[in-house]
């Protein structure tokens, strides 16, 4: 059986401490798309941890972390997280990389970098992980898979052939000096020395395990807006960030995905530029950013302040509705209780008519939001651990978005800690 635990938003739902938390009934966890790009942040008894590469099964010894074939590999991330983990009294976590993950290259970060600068006021506001390029190189079919570090000479002709193409754009496009084989040859090798102990057949262990009964949870990046196809294009990931798709980034069949859990924050936040109706500005903003989170909206990969607004059902239904969402947790449910007013948006204003469907980029750029008012419950809800205990604003808030998203809200997060949950 696998577990799915997507965001219904724009990333920073809270994924990680909810995967964290069904780690605990988990025999293997999975990252299935995406690369350092992102980050989960995990509180547990180990401390405070940000994790881009590595699954979040890596506190539980007994757990299968596996990085999946769709997954952007940092071979500098994984071998940092996990001199983060083991120095700070993690145990030596057990770790699998798919041989047919594709590596993150140093060029493909220089490319990011280089184009965001290019593009300058046009930017996507992306992370420099070099996710785009990356992506892009797989798809053109010049990318390098883990397996192909097996045979070094036939990677150095690879290599001279890649180095061709990209150099052109280099001197050309960028102004910028032209790589060398040598030196990523020599990247490749260090890559191939770390990557060792962990290259696998991932695809085939996961599959022998789901027929022994055992689970798995496949942990998404990012959310439904950030997907390629049905988000907020273009300035979306360049993976899909759906759990149809962990089947793809992960190889496994697709009928064995029976439990989606969205993930959908009581607020909204996002990252980087793009469509964002439900967006709030100056003083409003300024507070609800600061109160935000753990420590304030600010971005785990970038330390970016993150875009906030109020919550927005129009995509969180469309979200929930894309990621076939089993479930949903409304997460940082405990930051709104400073207000009086709490406005959710529960439909779009697009060319005088209002509709609750999400659209595409086009409409979506006209699209005003209409607000619904709700009562605050102007307390503290951190430490309550039953339904029943929360006011009853605070209730009547979380079936309000329940009914608008159209998706069971089966647990509710007030607070960073794992026991800061409650179950329906
Ligand atoms: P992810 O990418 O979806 O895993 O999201 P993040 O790791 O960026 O999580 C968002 C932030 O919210 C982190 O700093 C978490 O510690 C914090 N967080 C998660 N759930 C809650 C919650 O219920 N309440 C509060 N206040 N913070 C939370």
């Amino acid at each position: 059986m696998v577990t799915a635990v997507v965001g219904a938003n724009w990333g920073d739902e809270g994924k990680g401490k909810i995967t964290d938390m069904l780690a605990d009934e988990a025999d293997i966890v999975i990252r299935f798309q995406g690369g350092a790009n992102a980050g989960h942040t995990i509180k547990n008894q180990y401390g405070k941890f940000a994790l881009h590469t590595l699954p979040s099964g890596v506190f539980h010894s007994s757990i299968m972390n596996i990085i999946g074939n769709g997954v952007a590999v940092s071979v500098p991330h994984i071998a940092s997280e996990l001199k983060d983990l083991t120095s700070r009294g993690v145990p030596e976590p057990k770790l699998m990389v798919s041989d047919r993950a594709q590596l993150v290259m140093s060029y493909h970060i220089l490319f990011d970098t280089l184009e965001e600068a290019r593009l300058a006021g046009k930017s996507f506001g992306s992370t420099k992980s070099g996710i785009a390029p990356f992506y892009s190189d797989k798809f053109a079919k010049i990318g390098i898979q883990v397996s192909e570090l097996r045979d070094m000479d036939a990677l150095r002709e690879k290599v001279d052939g890649i180095l061709e193409k990209k150099n052109v754009l280099l001197k050309h496009l960028y102004h910028h000096e032209e790589l060398k084989t040598d030196d990523i040859m020599k990247e490749l090798e260090e890559y191939k020395a770390i990557l060792e102990p962990y290259v696998g057949d991932t695809s085939a262990y996961i599959r022998d395990a789901l027929k022994q009964g055992k689970k798995a949870l496949l942990e998404g990046q990012l959310g439904t807006m950030k997907d390629p196809d049905h988000g907020i294009y273009p300035m979306v990931t360049s993976s899909s960030t759906l759990a149809g798709y962990g089947a793809v980034g992960a190889g496994l069949p697709p009928r064995e995905i029976s439990r989606v859990i969205a993930v959908t924050k009581a607020y909204s936040s996002a990252v980087g530029a793009g469509e964002f109706v439900s967006e709030i500005f100056g003083d409003e903003a300024e507070e609800l950013r600061r109160r935000g989170g753990d420590g304030g909206e600010y971005g785990a990969t970038t330390g970016r302040p993150r875009r906030v607004g109020f919550y927005d059902a129009v995509a969180s239904k469309y979200g929930c509705a894309l990621q076939g969402a089993t479930e949903a947790v409304l997460t940082v449910l405990d930051v709104l209780g400073y207000l009086d007013e709490i406005p959710v948006c529960t439909g779009y204003e697009i060319d005088g008519k209002v509709t609750d469907v999400f659209p595409t980029t086009t409409d979506l750029m006209k699209a005003k939001p209409v607000w619904e008012i709700l009562p605050g419950w102007k307390c503290d809800i951190t430490g309550i651990r039953k339904y029943e205990d929360l006011p009853e604003n605070c209730r009547k808030y979380i079936e309000f978005i329940e009914e608008k998203i159209d998706c069971p809200i089966k647990m509710v997060s007030n607070g960073p800690a794992r026991e800061d949950i409650i179950l329906r």
